[in-house]
């Protein structure tokens, strides 16, 4: 069965001597395996289609669980981030990050347009704001895989908030009301501009968002709220790529 598909390349893991194994979050079968052949040869016409951050149409052909590449055109290279050391370690974080969070062979649409926006807006992007992008691409990818935090109402008594409350409790997955604050715990606390950027990256696009002006001090509060929100819902992911972005 021949199949075709929109993917991007998140993961590649070379086999055999000129082998290549690629994971490929893709429009319509979610995140996939697919082994290609002598996709690493030099002028292979494979080579550009299917390397990593590679956006590309794949048409792919199905036998006994696995897939395997019969054609690829490149639709969009994002290899000139690989040029820049910062953005490229970023950008492996984002797509080691997708890869741990999609569900193979689950289409998720938001993921995959998130992705593409991702790389679109790096390939851009001032590194001064790659700490920035980061804290919105977690944001992002934590709506897309189901696991929002609730900034808008009470996560514990469901309260609307029209007075942003700078409680949030990680269990509780959400802003904790005033009134709650003494019930719930643990509690963290955070500076209300905090909040109100979180709710301000989920009501705008990515390339809106990573134009905004955040201090140190709430970036860090990001940072932190995110470390430990993203530990509770996703557990402990060991990628290998955060060890570049948080120690460099
Ligand atoms: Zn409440």
């Amino acid at each position: 069965m021949q199949i075709e598909t929109e993917g991007i390349v998140v993961k590649t893991v070379k086999y055999g001597e000129a082998d290549t194994i690629l994971t490929i979050v893709s429009q319509k079968l979610g995140k996939i395996t697919v082994f290609t052949k002598a996709s690493k040869r030099v002028k292979s016409p494979l080579m550009s289609a299917s390397q990593i951050f590679a956006y590309s149409n794949f048409v792919l052909t199905h036998q006994s669980g696995s897939y395997r590449l019969q054609r690829v055109e490149l639709i969009k290279n994002y290899y000139k981030i690989s040029t820049d050391l910062d953005k490229f370690f970023y950008a492996s974080y984002f797509m080691e990050l997708s890869e741990k969070l999609m569900i193979e062979h689950q289409t998720n649409i938001k993921l995959f347009n998130l992705l593409k926006d991702t790389l679109d807006i790096l390939l851009e992007l001032d590194t001064q704001k790659l700490e920035l992008m980061r804290i919105i691409y977690e944001l992002k990818i934590l709506e897309c895989s189901g696991f929002k935090p609730e900034v808008l109402k009470c996560a514990n008594c469901g309260i609307i908030q029209l007075e942003r409350s700078r409680y949030f409790s990680i269990i509780e997955g959400g802003i904790i009301c005033k009134d709650c604050s003494s019930k719930v715990k643990p509690l963290m606390e955070f500076d209300k501009t905090t909040i109100r950027f979180v709710e301000y990256v989920y009501s705008n696009d990515m390339s809106l968002a990573v134009n905004a002006k955040v201090s140190k001090i709430i970036l860090a509060e990001l940072k932190r709220l995110l470390h430990h929100y993203i530990e509770e819902y996703l557990g402990t992911l060991n990628l290998k790529s955060i060890n570049f972005i948080d120690n460099y």
